[in-house]
């Protein structure tokens, strides 16, 4: 709103606004920094079936700032879009995250595992969004199979037609993909006949009160039968109970991301601890613990 007001009127500014404006201008030079001082650094969050069998992760961008450790990307992922820097950070992402895919195809123990990319709308409606993909598979030698992109339904707003097509390159290629957040915005079921989507994500928003609140349930029940009759996989994300796990299982879902299963973790640490599941023989069917 200030911007709209125009540059002349920075006298009707606060010392409030002032100091919004002052701190949001440091945080975008800060982040503009950050790609080339290699501060960004991705995490990988397992996902799991329902035998306990780990078959991907999602890359998930943090920012390690020397001063302030490390960052969220909710804190700065909206200010990357609104600035066009999600612009280099995606490219950034892209490419170690396939870099990072590739590597695991080269080890006996990681050669099956997927990796879910997170895409920004802003990102996905580049003109040459298609051919980045497309040279970070090259460069790294990935294989595209293994590669899902996850976008949400704000990508959808603008021109379905050119977002349809543009799925459909990636798809030419072996990408496939995901719709995040399922539920959470301005989502119009049609959509769901309209894009070649490979999976859905149940956002975590309706997963924490599966187990007690009948509403969330019943919305969750909804997405799972649809899924089921339109032929998609579903994935249910912020799993943090036994019990959500449980509920999921028994309606049906089958496949889970949350912090009872594992959270984000560096690379390194994240090899770790899945040899550690491995080896605790944590391979248990559907309602048993994991
Ligand atoms: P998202 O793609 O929906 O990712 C899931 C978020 O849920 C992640 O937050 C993850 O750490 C968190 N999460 C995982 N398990 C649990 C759980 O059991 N409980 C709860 N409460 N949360 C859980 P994170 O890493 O902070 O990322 C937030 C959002 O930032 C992501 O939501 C995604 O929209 C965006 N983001 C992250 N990395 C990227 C990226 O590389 N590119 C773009 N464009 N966006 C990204
Ligand atoms: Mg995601
Ligand atoms: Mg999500
Ligand atoms: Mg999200």
């Amino acid at each position: 709103q200030a911007k709209d007001a125009g540059r002349n009127t920075a006298r009707f500014f606060n010392p409030t606004m002032q100091k919004a404006i002052e701190s949001r201008m440091a945080l975008e030079s800060a982040l503009r920094q950050a790609l080339l001082k290699g501060e960004l650094q991705l995490f990988y969050q397992p996902q799991i079936d329902q035998h306990g069998h780990c078959f991907g992760a999602e890359a998930l961008l943090r920012w390690r700032r020397p001063d302030r450790g490390l960052v969220s990307p909710m804190e700065f992922i909206p200010l990357a879009e609104e600035t066009g820097l999600i612009l280099p950070i995606g490219q950034w992402v892209m490419d170690t995250a396939c870099a990072q895919l590739k590597a695991w195809e080269s080890d006996e123990r990681t050669r099956s595992l997927r990796m879910a990319v997170n895409v920004s709308a802003r990102q996905f409606h580049q003109p040459d969004f298609v051919a980045q993909v497309q040279a970070s598979l090259e460069r790294s030698g990935a294989n595209p199979r293994r590669l899902k992109l996850e976008l949400t339904e704000s990508v959808v707003l603008e021109n379905a037609e050119q977002v349809v097509s543009r799925m459909n390159q990636l798809k030419a290629l072996g990408v496939s993909f995901s719709m995040d957040d399922f539920g959470t915005g301005y989502s119009s079921l049609s959509y769901l006949k309209l894009l070649p989507l490979d999976q859905l994500k149940i956002d975590k928003s309706f997963v924490r009160d599966i187990a007690t609140d009948p509403s969330d349930a019943a919305i969750v029940r909804a997405i799972l039968a649809m899924s089921q009759s339109l032929g998609l996989e579903v994935i249910a994300e912020g799993v943090e109970t036994e019990e959500q796990r449980r509920f999921l299982c028994e309606n049906g879902c089958h496949v889970f991301q949350g912090y009872l299963l594992g959270r984000p973790r560096p690379i390194e640490e994240w090899a770790a601890s899945a040899e550690q599941r491995e080896d605790a023989g944590q391979t248990t069917p559907c309602g048993s613990r994991l």
